[in-house]
């Protein structure tokens, strides 16, 4: 059954996120371990991140539309130092991905890569969505296509 929270409830479950208006969709969706980007009804065109007008044809008839978590690493680098966060050891250098989602050429999602050793985390490595839960809550990653999840 999907989650559904108020806005206040949904800014206690993601703190430090910037959550807003534009956005809350999106972070809803997380808690349903749903990812939406905002798509616009007039163009079908997909923009990240989430704005109240479409950057295309300036409707506002834009929405949080699920993606299928396909995508291709599109750029990837490895973080020896970072901000703490549960889960991160930087001893083993953390990945941060960006993905190239399969809905739009230019329509990318920044996260991380699980599974995987990072010498096989390269650009243009096709990947699929994942979830992992961190921090008590839903937390969109990637697999490498093609290993065992
Ligand atoms: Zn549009």
């Amino acid at each position: 059954m999907p989650v559904d929270v108020s806005d206040d409830e949904l800014v206690q479950r993601f703190p430090g996120e910037p959550i807003t208006h534009d956005n809350a969709a999106h972070y809803r969706g997380r808690l349903n371990r749903e990812l939406l980007m905002n798509r616009c009804a007039e163009c079908g065109r997909w923009h990240a991140p989430a704005k109240p007008i479409c950057p295309d044809c300036w409707s506002s008839r834009v929405s949080a539309q699920p993606v299928s978590g396909d995508g291709v690493i599109f750029m990837a680098i490895f973080l020896h130092r970072g901000p703490a966060a549960p889960g991160i050891d930087y001893r083993v250098p953390y990945p941060v991905v960006a993905v190239e989602l399969a809905e739009q050429e230019g329509l990318r999602f920044t996260s991380t890569v699980v599974g995987a050793d990072n010498d096989d985390i390269h650009i243009g490595a096709p990947v699929r969505l994942d979830w992992i839960d961190r921090a008590g809550v839903p937390t969109p990653v990637f697999a490498l296509r093609g290993s065992p999840s």
